[in-house]
């Protein structure tokens, strides 16, 4: 795979940046003609694209920037799927090839739940048992048709013995099993990633991964949509698509979000390249990009919270608190990242820290935010007691430690 057989995603100037910046009305979400003129705005005019995309994030959450202090739990990281830039799968029989068992399970979130965890972040790859009998085997000996089943009983088995909130991550569902692991968790996710199916063609990002297919994800997070299940989202940048590609990623979010209302956050990723990856020779987007990227996604979405991850931004990430965003998604003080495991998190005291220097509080959430929970909390039983417990007045994480 190299670089030259994709579109180029390097900002470059289009006549209309300052009429487009001219155009932004308060609270109101910008047109995609807009977006596009934005998002190649060239670097005289980028300050003032970060400037409205600043008051908007303070219209809608102002003072504020908050994180999910997690624990990460890699369920499996067996996948059917090959993506192009990934470091988190294996095949059976790889060096680090693991399926955690429900002691490994319960031990990582006890000690997160001692370091003021509240999130239990579970994160695997996507139906290993359809291509792997040896997933097969290991799902029969822990007494479970499917990873879906096994991940079921994982979320309802820290709801039960931990003050932690599961937030699966497990690619594509059903509406079947949308309803089943939303009794269990408070919120679910998955990344959009992108909308332009071309990045599934030979020697792309997906190629191999029948999992991307725009149109099935898109499916996954409708069907979360009519069962109003919050929702976690997002766009990766950098995996061979254009800069209207990134619009039009936004916008078919944003569609979904006007009919449904169920997206809670909507995540702007961007590649890390990594030695042992397919990708290895891929350029990454630089600080530029993601700070566009960012700006446009707040202006696209005004009333939606805007994630950044701030280790694969580090060292410059409080400047992306300039482009919009209102969270740095999940932090965790206690397990690596495993899907960007050479990019450590910051430590939680210099996230504070780095933030207050851009003017903004810092404050612990939970993995549902605060305007879903009341829905949430409205369907009796131990998700929603689990809940009530661990919110506050604000609808954030009810005891705030220090790292
Ligand atoms: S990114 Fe997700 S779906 Fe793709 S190979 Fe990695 S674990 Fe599998």
């Amino acid at each position: 795979m190299t670089p030259s057989k994709i579109k180029s995603a390097v900002p470059q100037t289009r006549p209309g940046s300052a009429t487009a910046l001219a155009e932004i009305r308060p609270g109101e979400p910008i047109s995609r003609a807009v977006a596009l003129d934005l998002i190649h705005c060239d670097d005289e005019n980028l300050p003032a694209l970060l400037c409205a995309a600043r008051a908007a994030k303070e219209r809608f959450k102002p003072k504020v920037i908050t994180y999910s202090r997690k624990v990460f739990l890699p369920l499996t990281n067996l996948c059917r799927d090959y993506c192009g830039y990934c470091t988190f799968r294996r095949d059976p029989g790889d060096p680090g090839a693991h399926t955690m068992t429900p002691d490994e399970v319960l031990e990582v979130a006890r000690a997160g739940e001692k370091l003021g965890c509240t999130e239990a972040l579970f994160s695997l790859g996507d139906k290993p048992e359809l291509l792997f009998p040896e997933m097969r085997d290991t799902l029969r000996h822990l007494g479970y048709k499917s990873t879906l089943h096994y991940l079921e009983a994982m979320c309802e088995l820290i709801l039960r013995e931990t003050t932690l909130l599961p937030h699966p991550n497990p690619g594509l569902l059903s509406a079947e099993w949308i309803a089943r692991l939303s009794a269990v968790s408070p919120s679910m996710g998955l990344m959009l990633e992108s909308t332009n199916a071309a990045l599934l063609v030979p020697g792309a990002a997906h190629d191999n991964a029948p999992d991307k297919l725009p149109a099935r994800r898109l499916r996954t997070i409708e069907d979360a949509g009519k069962q109003n299940v919050p929702f976690t989202t997002g766009l990766l940048i950098g995996i061979g698509e254009s800069l209207e590609d990134r619009v039009d990623t936004l916008l078919a979010i944003r569609d979904l979000h006007d009919r449904y209302g169920h997206i809670q956050e909507v995540i702007v990723q961007n590649f890390r390249v990594k030695p042992t990856i397919p990708m290895a020779h891929w350029p990454e987007p630089s600080h530029g990009e993601m700070l566009r990227a960012v700006a446009v996604a707040r202006l696209l979405l005004p009333n939606v919270n805007i994630q950044a991850p701030p280790n694969l931004s580090a060292p410059y990430y409080e400047e992306l608190a300039d482009a919009g965003l209102n969270d740095w998604g999940g932090i965790s003080p206690l397990t690596p990242d495993f899907i960007n495991p050479e990019m450590p998190w910051p430590h939680l005291e210099q996230l504070r820290l780095r933030t207050e220097s851009k003017g903004f509080e810092l404050r612990q959430r939970l993995p549902v935010y605060p305007e879903f929970i009341l829905a949430v909390i409205s369907k009796p039983g131990l998700l929603s007691d689990k809940l009530k417990l661990a919110t506050d007045a604000q609808g954030l994480a009810q005891t705030e430690r220090a790292a």
